[in-house]
């Protein structure tokens, strides 16, 4: 799951890709995603606003990122307040795209797990898609 969140990778089959763009940066493209995975074929937004679910995902990661600077303000920092919540909002702001991929893509692991027959070892396998949807 870590490699597949990290690696922009199937959550399926940790090989094809799942953002058509490497960089999250591009946010002209941000959006963009592969409708199927190019290995394991698995279809990544199985019902229309299937990705809607990622948004409690991402509210999760955005709320950790905001705890741990909690934390690091508490004990380390203690700078004035006001300057804290701006820093954390740009922070947060900042990381976004990285969290709308992440999110999403934790989210894709939620409902397929990584499985090893999909996996490189069996590229010339012909995979029967409908079968393994959930
Ligand atoms: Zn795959």
């Amino acid at each position: 799951m870590l490699y597949s969140t990290f690696g922009n990778k199937c959550s399926r089959c940790n090989e094809g890709d799942v953002f058509k763009c490497k960089n999250p940066y591009n946010l002209k493209r941000m959006f963009e995603m592969h409708t199927h995975c190019s290995h394991c074929g698995l279809k990544y937004e199985k019902e229309t606003s299937f990705f809607y679910g990622a948004m409690y995902v991402s509210y999760a990661i955005s709320s950790g990122w905001f705890m741990i600077w909690y934390a690091l303000q508490n004990y380390l920092l203690n700078w004035d307040l006001l300057i804290f919540a701006f820093f954390v909002s740009g922070f947060i702001l900042a990381v976004s795209p990285l969290t709308l991929r992440w999110s999403r893509i934790i989210w894709l692991n939620f409902f397929y797990k990584y499985k090893k027959e999909f996996s490189k070892k069996n590229k010339s396998t012909n995979f029967n898609t409908s079968q393994y949807a959930s």
